[in-house]
């Protein structure tokens, strides 16, 4: 399945000048969602995974489906504040200014095989502080896949010292 017909582009969002990628019009179609699942999965099956990361929050639409197929457990990283216990958290730069990441302190436990996924890689700042969350409660990251790999924006370079897997890349 050609997936880049399902994702539609939208000029100025959320800011003038971005063109921002819209994953909407796959999930609404019901074969190009389970096929976009079906394929996730395929990038990282034949690997041992316990603990699927999803990150906030379109993250968090494929992350629990392929902690199915995968036969391991999900877990959510939050932007600051949303986790009700205790956390550990990872702070990234923005363009303007710099977001806080948290993860739960318990949610991994000491060389836990990790999966993380993510709906879009931009420049990697993201992905690099979930990684580093990961890394804080001791997991191993086998993967960081992604429905859509902006090519451009070279954020694969942040996250060079793990295997980066996308369905669709600009
Ligand atoms: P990064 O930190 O620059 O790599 O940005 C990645 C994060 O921003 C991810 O959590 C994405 O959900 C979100 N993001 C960035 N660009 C887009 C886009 O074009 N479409 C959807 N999400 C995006």
């Amino acid at each position: 399945m050609d997936f880049s017909t399902y994702v539609r582009d939208v000029e100025d969002f959320p800011e003038k000048g971005i063109v921002f990628k819209d994953i909407t019009p796959l999930l609404m179609n019901a074969s190009a969602l389970e096929a976009a699942a079906d394929a996730l999965f395929r990038l990282v099956k034949d690997q041992a995974i316990d603990k699927v990361v999803g990150v906030d929050s379109r993250g968090f639409i494929f992350a629990p489906m392929l902690a199915n197929k995968l036969g391991a457990g999900f877990v959510p990283v939050r932007k600051v504040g949303k986790l009700p216990h205790k956390t550990v958290s990872e702070s990234y730069d923005l363009e303007y200014g710099t977001d806080t990441l948290e993860i739960h302190i318990d949610a991994i436990k000491n060389g836990e095989k990790v999966l993380v996924h993510d709906d879009v890689l931009a420049t990697g700042g993201t992905a690099q502080a979930v990684c580093k969350l990961v890394k804080q409660l001791g997991g191993e990251i086998v993967q960081c896949n992604f429905l859509i790999h902006l090519g451009f924006l070279e954020g694969a370079a942040k996250l060079k010292d793990y295997p980066v897997a996308a369905l669709l890349k600009y």
